[in-house]
């Protein structure tokens, strides 16, 4: 496997086993070979012994010419005995003791295994209700989640991951305004992500200048409600999100609307990064195709799609994530039953910024907006397509009669997902997801190993080693501060392409998430980057921005807000 420096390190580090003394003991080859033997086994319900084979080849070029990477438990586990193989779940919480402390173990145990759980805490009883068992007073969905943030602490430790928690309160329950301010003090919540649940009646209360309604009932049938003015729970939400990047925002009514599912329950939170809405006890399977590797280009022409190529690694991922379902050993039989009923996958994309920049197509131009559409419809499109030809050999998956596919074949309730491969991208040696590059070269920060990691990309490197004045000095300057715009022997063409996450207006940012969410079954994870010096005005007409064009959910980041940041840009903090 050809591989980066920075890939071999996180491998090393994470992904290849070791034995009881912590020795490697195996390659990155070998952990190719561990992964699609693993999953290329679930062709034996269907078929035969060399069909197993036969996949199992396929999987291992596919994976090894970097084509297509399966999420991270994939790659960690598959053919281990823990064979824990998703990245995302989402698990119910209920107003009721046992049940939250059964949550926190199967959450704990999914974090061990490398998983993100993500929680809506809405139906915990606001602080200070009553307790009818004790004759107390109840502490509410905030400390609650205090005790799930402490518990990712301790997993931390001996996790192969540092566990990831998205958690999510709904707008109008009456602990909302404790929720929104969670996450000013930095070391609180620090496992989390935190999203505030949106309803329409919201924005529709905001634009009327009306009261909103903040209300609980309680399974005994004891009331809570109490009234605010929208625009002050606004205000302090966008004020918060300004200062801290949380809460972010998820569109319950835009999620349930594309619900496959409605019949086998509501979908009231995501996972950690936000591209998968999931019910309760249901998790999804995710694997990106490398669209870096997905052009081609005859004699002296631009490069361009290649996009026979691209069917065909759509339809082989689409058969390895139906197969990673098959092939996955489930924590909790309901996980099991949810996982298998309804078969999510969650196929995405990564190396986008990489593949613009080769076509030489801006970021921030109309053409990347409409180009990344049509790609993402085409990806769909081929998935449907693979997923009805399974479904043919294989059997539609078994709650369809209770979704929007009733009648049709299809062996997946979701196919579509944009993940953020935060390291699969890495390992790839490519841009992660539809995001721009954060910097032409950059240190990352590892936190596990302590190790600082230094790069440049490869495509930025080929485009400023073919210009007139490229020098080493030249470079020198670019490291130094990650970016070209400085650099006064460029022409403007080659600064306009080469510009990073920071240079990039904010609402290209939002313009390219829904240009993606149009073609994307479940949801789109995109980091909204913003300078440190948006104003609260630039965050509260994004936030707008995104419900209105129909994204599923806004997080934004605006630069230095966060005193955990793993990228920096350049050398220079
Ligand atoms: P990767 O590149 O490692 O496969 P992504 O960055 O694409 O992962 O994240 C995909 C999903 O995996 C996230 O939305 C989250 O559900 C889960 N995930 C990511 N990082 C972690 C982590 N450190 N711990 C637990 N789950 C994680």
């Amino acid at each position: 496997m050809e591989l980066t420096a920075n890939a071999r390190i996180v491998l090393e580090s994470r992904y290849l086993r070791r034995d009881e003394q912590g020795r490697l003991i195996e390659t990155p080859e070998q952990m190719l070979e561990r992964v699609a033997l693993a999953t290329a086994e679930a062709e034996l319900y269907w078929g035969e012994a060399k069909d197993v084979q036969q996949m199992a080849s396929l999987f291992f070029d596919l994976m090894n010419e970097k084509l297509f990477l399966p999420n991270s438990p994939t790659l960690m586990n598959a053919g281990t005995p823990l064979s824990q193989l998703s990245a995302c779940f989402v698990l119910p919480v209920e107003d009721d003791m046992a049940a939250i402390f059964h949550t926190l173990e199967l959450a704990a145990l999914i974090q061990q295994s490398g998983g993100g759980t993500g929680f809506n805490f809405s139906h915990l009883r606001p602080e200070g209700s009553y307790v009818s068992s004790t004759g107390g007073t109840a502490s509410g969905p905030v400390a609650f989640m205090k005790i799930f943030n402490a518990a990712t602490e301790g997993i931390k430790q001996g996790g192969k991951r540092r566990g990831a928690n998205m958690g999510i309160l709904n707008i109008n329950h009456p602990d909302i305004l404790t929720f929104i301010d969670a996450k000013r003090d930095a070391h609180q919540l620090n496992n989390f992500n935190i999203s505030v649940g949106i309803r329409n009646d919201f924005f529709k209360a905001l634009e009327t200048g009306k009261n909103y309604t903040l209300h609980f009932s309680s399974v005994h049938g004891k009331t809570i409600e109490r009234e605010i003015p929208a625009a002050d729970l606004w205000h302090k939400l966008i004020h918060a999100a300004w200062a801290t990047g949380d809460p972010g925002l998820i569109f319950l009514d835009t999620i349930q609307q594309f619900n496959p599912t409605p019949g086998i329950g509501t979908i009231e939170a995501t996972n950690p990064c936000g591209e998968v809405p999931l019910l309760p006890y249901e998790s999804c399977n995710l694997g990106s195709i490398n669209l870096s590797r997905m052009l081609q280009k005859s004699g002296n022409q631009d490069w361009q799609v290649d996009w026979e190529k691209l069917r065909r690694t759509v339809h082989l991922a689409v058969r390895f994530l139906d197969n990673v379902i098959e092939m996955n050993r489930y924590l909790h039989p309901e996980l099991k039953r949810m996982a298998t009923g309804n078969r999510k996958i969650g196929l995405g994309v990564m190396g986008w910024a990489e593949m613009l920049i080769r076509m030489g197509i801006p970021y921030d131009s109309q053409e990347a907006l409409q180009f990344g559409s049509q790609l993402m419809q085409f990806i769909q499109h081929e998935a449907q397509i693979a997923s009805a030809l399974l479904a043919a050999q294989r059997g539609s998956f078994p709650f369809i009669i209770q979704s929007q596919f009733s009648g049709q074949q299809r062996r997946n309730a979701t196919l579509t997902s944009i993940a953020p491969t935060g390291t699969i991208s890495l390992i790839a040696g490519t841009s992660s997801s539809i995001e721009p590059l954060f910097a032409i070269a950059y240190k990352r920060e590892h936190v596990l190993n302590n190790q600082t990691l230094f790069e440049i990309n490869p495509a930025a490197l080929e485009i400023l080693s073919r210009q007139q004045h490229f020098s080493e000095q030249m470079l020198d300057e670019i490291i130094l501060k990650g970016s070209v715009q400085h650099i006064r022997q460029l022409p403007e063409s080659v600064k306009r392409l080469l510009k990073t996450s920071l240079e990039i207006d904010y609402t290209y940012h939002i313009a390219h998430q829904v240009s993606f969410q149009r073609y994307t079954d479940n949801a789109v994870s995109k980091t909204i980057n913003m300078p440190a010096s948006a104003t609260v005005a630039d965050v509260e007409k994004a936030y707008r921005m995104a419900w209105q064009q129909g994204a599923k959910g806004i997080t934004i980041f605006r630069y230095g807000s966060k005193p955990e940041q793993v990228l920096h840009a350049g050398l220079k903090k």
